[in-house]
């Protein structure tokens, strides 16, 4: 049995701070009156009226800091991340990460992939993630590497973070003979959603015919399907506008609710009509889009030479129109984003900036892209996610008392809670080691 006392937590934006009791893993009470005197025995070992509740907990005052659901990261290439320096000048289209990521990948290692993928576990764990919908590749050149070692991380890292795997066909399923047979290979061996990338495609029957058969895989296998899709900066190529296509098609599996498209920032260049009828199309079919602003904006308007575009999917709009939305980080140093440390709320500052989104009630929107709504983009129950009694206790405490400074100010992460144990901690010290003058006239 594991206990964990957080003493005066501010959670999430509660006006006052109170104290939540966490044992075996889920939050079990929030609140003063439930704790009072919790140091007071009256019992042998046990807490006053709390008799299963014995002393020997772990403590930690929260000195009014902010607590939140720890944070989600809904969609993420470890295999493929720290790539930079193995090749920092890849041109800087979409074609060119895949042409120069493929290259790098040929070289792959089992070592060498466990090694910085558990580096950028690392690097999301202290920023206070405790989630990650990770994305390996498997083609005929990555084979299943990425995904084996996932698979092993999965369990190694389950006291962390918990990861949930896609099966993830970056070099397309038509274009790349062997791949169907390996997206099988790869959900028979454990992995827990199929994924797809339809800009992989030669033509647009192929990129139909790539969507029919992810879906027709999670159905199969019974699980979620996550694409990669309409990833341009507009849809002039019809390649580019499958969001209705791929509505279509989860409706007619019954897969509402199962089914999301990362990136999709065509939609941002379509026409308002189309738009609309694309983002109306996803809603009633309970598809979700994870804008991915990182590597939407850095690859995004290469072709532009005035006004160039910010690639982003529509994300007020998607608001509007009811697209279950979230936003995730993709790719971390690598050809197809060469920054990143890690830090999930960098990513949805970023969404905001890029997004032209401000104010409280857009910030706080955004802050449940990276949480409450990415959790539902990943399928985690809402009994189990949340600072409410009864969650999973997978949290984190923010060096800051404001939970509208969150996303503005990124503040350090006191500590980071998995199933009810303190992973990670860290501080933050900065100080003005000299005072302006006193009393001097203006010149
Ligand atoms: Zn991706």
């Amino acid at each position: 049995m594991t206990a964990l006392l957080l003493r005066n937590a501010r959670v999430e934006d509660a006006p006052d701070p109170t104290d939540v009791w966490i044992r075996d893993g889920r939050i079990e009470a929030v609140g003063r009156p439930a704790l009072d005197h919790p140091d007071q025995p009256e019992g042998p070992g046990c807490h006053p009226g709390h008799p299963e509740r014995p002393y020997g907990h772990e403590e930690l005052d929260c000195a009014g800091r902010v607590l939140l659901p720890g944070l989600i990261e809904s969609h993420l290439h470890p295999d493929k991340a720290l790539l930079d320096l193995a090749h920092p000048h890849a041109g800087g289209t979409l074609a060119d990460a895949i042409r120069v990521t493929a290259e790098l990948k040929a070289g792959f290692t089992h070592a060498d992939v466990r090694a910085r993928a558990e580096q950028v576990l690392r690097m999301c764990v202290t920023h206070g993630t405790t989630t990650v919908r990770a994305h390996p590749d498997v083609d005929p050149v990555a084979r299943l590497t990425g995904l084996e070692v996932l698979l092993e991380l999965r369990d190694s890292w389950a006291e962390l973070v918990t990861l949930q795997i896609v099966a993830f066909p970056q070099e397309g399923i038509l274009k790349a003979p062997g791949t169907a047979e390996l997206l099988r290979r790869a959900l028979a061996a454990g992995a827990d959603a199929v994924g797809g990338c339809t800009y992989g495609e030669h033509s647009l029957a192929d990129c139909r015919r790539h969507v029919e058969h992810v879906l027709d895989l999670a159905v199969e296998y019974g699980v979620p399907a996550d694409l990669h899709a309409d990833f341009a900066d507009d849809a002039s190529d019809p390649r580019f506008a499958l969001a209705e296509f791929i509505a279509e098609q989860t409706v007619a599996r019954g897969l509402s609710g199962r089914v999301t498209l990362g990136h999709a920032t065509s939609l941002g260049g379509r026409p308002p009509s189309e738009r609309r009828a694309a983002l109306k199309a996803l809603a009633e079919a309970g598809v979700a889009v994870v804008p991915l602003p990182a590597t939407d904006l850095f690859l995004g308007g290469r072709g532009d030479t005035t006004a160039v575009r910010r690639g982003l999917a529509p994300v007020r709009e998607m608001w509007d129109a009811g697209v279950r939305t979230a936003c995730s980080s993709n790719n971390i140093r690598n050809a197809f984003t060469p920054y990143g440390t890690g830090d999930l709320l960098d990513t949805a500052l970023l969404l905001a900036r890029l997004g032209h989104l401000a104010g409280p009630a857009d910030l706080r929107r955004v802050l449940r892209m990276v949480t409450y709504d990415a959790a539902r983009v990943v399928g985690l129950p809402e009994a189990d996610y949340g600072t409410h009694v009864g969650a999973v206790a997978d949290l984190v405490l923010l060096d800051t008392q404001d939970y509208d400074a969150v996303l503005i100010d990124r503040p350090a992460r006191t500590a980071v809670v998995k199933s009810g144990r303190i992973v990670a901690r860290s501080t933050r010290t900065t100080e003005l080691t000299a005072l302006p003058a006193v009393g001097v006239e203006a010149q």
